[in-house]
């Protein structure tokens, strides 16, 4: 028995049902299939205006064009300090500190094409540096802050960072002692109050006194634009190359998939170091023209409430490890608080589970929308949609414009497109679209092998309903094999969740001689309930009756907290490294304190 079919035996209806009329602003995306069946790539393109020196920039359509269509005096970025400090930036304001940086970078003598590295927490500068650089036609990597230096350095060394931009107390603590290693850094921008240092440049001396105008030279669509390292969820991160076309994407999803529209007040919590956090961090709401919300703090539900409550944030982006932390505190924690500015919460990153979705609809009275895509994708690309029914644990359906299917790889690597429905395959997408990546860096074997029959192979198992909604199975890794079933940890760590007990539940395999291997989970409980022999088989029966005995785990064990990556995602590998007594691997993106 599935999940689905699990779920289909409980009270709970398979379907949340959307009354589309009912919806103000009337939704973008009204008719999924309608909207698919009309949409043209240059209705898209239509929603940008391209550069008056030709081309197409990113900064030029987040920024500059809407100073151009005299919107310039609108609030483009509202940024919330840690110690409460609070400034507003308007799209002329961003637009004069982008041009500032991007001349800044032409008087140090660093060209277009050349790559520069942004290392600081959620500051302005880094917005105005990702912003100036793309002006600058140089290839942005945003790096998070919180990295140790082995990370940085084996990231600028593969990414050929010419410039780095960060904060004194980043430099001295984790820059500094690298720079022997990385001969080709040449300029170290520091941000705030810097001392003089050997072998950097103040944010003050070189940005602040530079000119407010500066003309985006002509930019073909295909120049490298972003350059973003993948989570490290399942080995070592690999780099992404993104080309400033992408912004059509952005432009794109950000009407169909967020339903932004101009008075939105959007808040993205990722962190610009992941892709989520520059794609929808960044570019997309400011392409749309809506104000966005920076956060600087790290997060914790009472601040997340806050902020929605305080800066009356209408669309909300965030993921289910963000999810699943309100979860553990429960809904009282929201009570008192006043969210009817929200209109629409959507989620990223992981499978969010079933639970979450009617959690969310009991606290907050509306649902998330789960999206599904990748770094590789540079855009959402399936997505649940403001004016289409829910159905929780499903990622929804392909954007406009995207093809996606069900396939398996013949031997002879052809593809074969599996159209049955409710059966598990790789999901696959038809290229190319708009923010497609152009490249891993330096590892060009392994992107050609992500391609097939004009195909592109995402690793990730999923399979498509009757009605054409794709679920998530797994990450092609993390698909166990026991007694002759495929087993998807998602559907597992789903039920799991359903327990009043569980707050989180990672799931892998165990090598067993006799079915090939096993299923286990790790389990963190909500507050107020502590690991007992009695729960641990509570757990099991409840598991069991779920899924049934072929697909519930053997075995359950206590974890106060699961391994995951620094953007939240569960570090299945690492659990199943460490049963195994298996090398650990590559670690950079663990969250430090997760670390032994
Ligand atoms: P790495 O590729 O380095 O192992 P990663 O795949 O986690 O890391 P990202 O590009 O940040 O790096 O994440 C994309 C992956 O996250 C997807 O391929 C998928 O496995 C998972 N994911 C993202 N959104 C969803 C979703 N809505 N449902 C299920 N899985 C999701
Ligand atoms: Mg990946």
């Amino acid at each position: 028995m599935t999940a689905a079919e699990a779920a289909a035996g409980t009270a709970r209806p398979p379907r949340i049902v959307k009354t589309p009329g009912a919806l103000a602003p009337v939704p973008h995306l009204l008719d999924h299939a309608a909207t698919c069946a009309a949409f043209r790539w240059d209705d898209a393109r239509a929603l940008l205006d391209g550069l008056p020196a030709g081309g197409l920039n990113i900064a030029h359509e987040a920024v500059d064009r809407h100073v151009a269509h005299n919107r310039g005096g609108k609030t483009a970025i509202r940024w919330l300090g840690k110690s409460g400090a609070r400034r507003e930036f308007s799209y002329a304001d961003l637009a004069a500190g982008t041009s500032r940086f991007a001349n800044a970078l032409g008087a140090l003598g660093v060209q277009p094409g050349e790559r520069v590295f942004v290392l600081m927490g959620r500051l302005p500068e880094l917005y105005l540096a990702v912003l100036g650089a793309l002006k600058a036609r140089c290839v942005v990597s945003p790096l998070f802050s919180a990295f140790g230096p082995e990370p940085i350095a084996t990231r600028c060394e593969m990414g050929d960072a010419r410039v780095l931009v960060t904060t004194p107390e980043l430099y001295q603590r984790k820059v500094k002692g690298l720079r022997e290693r990385l001969p080709g850094l040449k300029h170290v921008i520091l941000v705030g109050d810097a001392v003089d240092e050997a072998g950097t440049v103040r944010w003050a001396d070189v940005v602040d006194p530079a000119s407010l105008d500066f003309t985006i030279g002509a930019t073909d669509p295909e120049t490298m634009s972003l350059l973003h390292f993948t989570s490290g969820t399942t080995g070592r991160p690999k780099g992404a190359i993104h080309v400033h076309e992408a912004v059509v994407m952005h432009a794109m999803t950000a009407r169909y998939a967020l339903d932004l529209h101009d008075d939105d007040v959007f808040w993205c919590t990722a962190d610009p170091g992941w892709v989520t956090g520059t794609s929808y961090g960044i570019v997309a709401p400011l392409v749309s023209g809506v104000t966005n919300v920076v956060v600087e703090a790290e997060f914790d539900a009472p601040t997340w409430y806050s902020v929605l409550q305080d800066e009356r944030v209408t669309v909300w982006y965030t993921a289910p490890t963000a999810i699943r932390m309100m979860m553990r505190l429960g809904a009282d924690s929201l009570r008192g608080y006043d969210l009817s500015a929200l209109r629409f919460m959507a989620s990223v990153g992981e499978p969010l589970n079933p639970e979450a979705v009617w959690w969310g609809l009991d606290a907050f009275g509306k649902t998330f929308h789960d999206n599904w895509w990748q770094t590789e994708t540079g855009g959402i690309m399936v997505s649940n949609y403001a004016a289409m029914d829910i159905k929780p644990g499903s990622m929804g359906k392909p954007l406009p414009g995207i093809t996606a299917a069900i396939a398996r790889r013949t031997s002879e690597g052809r593809v074969e497109l599996i159209d049955a429905p409710d059966t598990e395959g790789e999901l696959v997408l038809k290229t190319p679209w708009p923010s497609m990546m152009r490249g891993y860096l330096h590892e060009e074997e392994r992107y050609r092998k992500c391609f097939a029959d004009g195909w592109y192979f995402t690793g990730d198992l999923a399979k498509r309903d009757a009605d054409g909604y794709y679920w998530f199975v797994g990450r092609a890794d993390d698909v166990i094999k026991s007694a002759g079933h495929l087993i998807g940890p998602f559907e597992v760590e789903s039920a799991l969740m359903e327990h009043p007990a569980v707050a989180e539940a990672g799931v892998i395999g165990i090598p067993d001689p006799t079915v090939g291997e096993v299923v286990k989970a790790y389990v963190a409980l909500k507050p107020g309930f502590e690991p007992s022999e009695a729960l641990n088989r509570e757990l099991l029966g409840h598991a069991r009756k779920r899924l049934g005995a072929a697909v519930a785990p053997k075995a359950i064990e206590f974890r106060s907290n699961l391994p995951k990556t620094r953007s939240g995602k569960i570090m299945r590998r690492l659990l199943k490294a460490r049963e195994l007594g298996l090398p650990e691997g590559d670690l950079s993106t663990l969250e430090s304190d997760e670390k032994r």
